[in-house]
């Protein structure tokens, strides 16, 4: 499947189904997302292809780790390597309207917005909780 910003600009590639996702509630990704939770996947760095706008991915790195990449001509976050660990960051709302995952977790639940209802009955940390019981959730190796 295809994705892309809201521009267009940048397009990417993905090689592998997305079946499941989670919803982050953090302070940084409400901030990102400017409402209040990033919906979101993960996925191996060998299923994932940038096809253009290379040169329109800017990137802003806080110093705990926490990187946010967006085009710099539209403004929509884009896909990132999550750190070195071999995974890029999807954010779900560039893919197809017919990709359809299963929400299987929320993260950060402490910081829920009054605004936002959870009417699912995923698993719900407080906080981030280990990678690898994220990538298990997630279904990545
Ligand atoms: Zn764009
Ligand atoms: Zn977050």
């Amino acid at each position: 499947m295809n994705g892309s910003c809201l521009c267009g600009s940048i397009a990417f590639e993905i090689s592998v189904d997305i079946l499941r996702a989670y919803q982050c509630h953090c302070s940084l990704c409400k901030k990102q997302s400017g409402s209040s939770s990033n919906s979101a996947t993960l996925v191996e760095q060998s299923c994932f292809r940038l096809i253009k706008g290379h040169s329109f991915i800017n990137s802003w790195v806080k110093e705990s780790g926490f990187r946010s990449d967006f085009c710099s001509h539209c403004g929509s976050p884009v896909p990132n390597p999550v750190r070195d660990l071999g995974l890029i960051w999807i954010p779900l709302g560039l893919l197809p309207i017919n990709v359809q995952p299963q929400e299987v977790v929320h993260l950060c639940t402490s910081t829920l917005s009054s605004w936002h209802l959870v009417a699912d009955h995923s698993k719900q940390y407080e906080a981030l909780p280990d990678l690898n019981a994220l990538k298990d959730l997630l279904q990545i190796k």
